[in-house]
């Protein structure tokens, strides 16, 4: 029988007190057996398009699943929100979520979150000593909330710390919208924490991880970027007719210009952009009134909670209420129907880490107009699978979608470009990458003993 190498670095080592040595193998790396993932303020289960279920929940599960199809077992930590949840869900093969009890269930938002820390890492401290020691061999935490808590785990397991920033307030605070207010000075030190006690920060883009660097002065030996990936099996072109079948089943004219916003509703976002320049086009061009449809696809997030309403004062204003279809947000098999149906995605996001929804819609053969913002330069090729657009005017905004909306074969080429870009971002990849990351931090020159990271006293 083969063993698994990092296990049987544990068991040789069971009688070292716990919390002092690393789960490594000397001289080749070795991936993790297990892996303990923090998700404090978001579940894997939640639905993705509304409150604080966005991207990353859509990444961790994905992650997850290959990950464990790669032989790593991943247990994701997250908090209970309801009295209804079960202590544990397999979520798939090889993937367990764990709820964690942190504060009470319901009422608390991500803001309330820094003052359960304590009891969250309680809970994750607790399952692990249920276990026999080097029950995980690493903890991946994402966000800076799972980052504190990862902090103290894995130090005191003594195991690597990965981490995964997703978005940071410095970044954030640095591209605000106007009315958009601006991450609190606490995330900010919690963050710098974080990326000081972290073994490995894995960034989305070669951009964001120049942002670790030089907004928290993370080192070139922690920095790692893997672009995360897309669900080919869901986001495919479809067959031939798809976008007129997708139409069909949702109800919009077939000869339809349709533009899209898919994804949470907030300042960050700026999904008032598409509203906005779809009202200058409509001024160039009155003719198109009889064809241009406005998607929005997604619920009130963030600050976007305080005004859940204003996307639809604001068509109302532009006199675009007729053209504006408001959809709560959908599973992704249905979002993938919408992004068939759409002529194009539009995304004018202050600020993106990477921009799942902009990888997704082109998987889809749909063309793309985005910000060039955070990973959108990645996700989008300007010209060949979308548009990027320089700051958020809305008469260049304007400028940017007449194309689309006017001149189907670009739409047809630009899609089909779309596609084949796409499909070189399948999570596979993004698992191997970052199972590869985990290695690194499990490896140690041959003939050393001690613990492979940086550790803090
Ligand atoms: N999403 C969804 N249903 C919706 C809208 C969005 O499942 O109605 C998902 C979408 O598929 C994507 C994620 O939410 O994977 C949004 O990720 P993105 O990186 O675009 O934005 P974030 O939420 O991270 O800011």
């Amino acid at each position: 029988m083969i063993q698994n190498p990092v296990s049987a670095a544990w068991r040789d080592r069971s009688s070292a007190p716990r919390g002092r040595l690393h789960a490594f193998a000397s001289g080749r790396p070795r991936r993790p057996r297990r892996v303990a993932m923090l998700s404090v303020h978001t579940s894997p289960l939640h639905q993705p398009g509304t409150g604080d279920a966005g991207g990353m929940n859509v990444y961790i599960v994905e992650l997850a699943k290959r990950l464990a199809a790669l032989d790593i077992e991943v247990e994701v930590f997250t908090r209970y929100t309801s009295s209804d949840l079960p202590p544990t869900v397999e979520l798939a093969p090889g993937v367990l979520v764990r709820h964690v009890t942190a504060g009470p269930y319901e009422g608390l938002v991500k803001e309330d979150l820094p003052a359960q820390l304590c009891a969250f890492t309680h809970g994750v401290l607790r399952t692990e000593a249920g276990h026999r020691p080097g029950h995980y061999d690493l903890v991946h935490s994402h966000y800076w909330l799972s980052g504190q808590v990862g902090w103290l785990a894995a130090q005191r397991w003594g195991v690597p710390l990965v981490h995964t920033m997703h978005t940071m307030a410095k970044v954030k605070n640095a591209a605000l919208a106007r009315c958009d207010t601006p991450e609190p000075a606490a995330r900010v030190i919690g963050e710098t924490q974080v990326v000081e006690a972290a073994d490995r920060l894995i960034a989305n883009t070669a951009d964001e991880a120049g942002e670790l660097a030089f907004h928290y002065g993370a080192r070139p030996d922690q920095l790692a970027v893997v672009h995360p990936g897309v669900n080919l099996e869901l986001f495919h072109p479809g067959g031939p007719g798809a976008q007129r079948i997708a139409r069909a089943e949702l109800g919009l004219p077939a000869d339809a210009a349709v533009l899209l916003f898919a994804g949470r509703i907030q300042p960050l976002k700026a999904p008032e952009v598409l509203l906005q320049a779809a009202g200058v086009l409509l001024e160039r061009r009155p003719e198109l009134r009889e064809r241009l449809v406005l998607a929005v696809v997604g619920g009130p997030s963030g600050n976007g909670l305080a005004k859940p309403q204003s996307l639809q004062k604001l068509a109302a204003e532009l006199g675009l209420g007729d053209m504006v279809r408001f959809h709560p947000p959908v599973g992704q098999a249905d979002l993938a129907r919408w992004y068939r149906a759409a002529t194009a995605l539009v995304m004018p996001s202050h600020s993106e880490s990477f921009g799942l929804v902009a990888l997704e819609a082109q998987a889809c053969a749909t063309p793309v107009v985005a910000a060039a913002v955070g990973g959108l330069p990645v996700a989008v090729r300007d010209g060949e699978t979308g548009t990027l657009v320089q700051g958020h005017d809305p008469a260049d905004w304007a400028t940017a979608l007449e194309p689309y909306v006017v001149r189907p074969e670009l739409v047809a080429r630009l899609g089909a470009e779309a596609a084949r870009h796409a499909a070189g971002f399948g999570w596979s990849a993004a698992a191997a990458a970052t199972a590869d990351v985990y290695a690194g931090t499990l490896v140690r020159p041959a003939g050393r003993v001690g613990p492979a990271r940086r550790r803090l006293h």
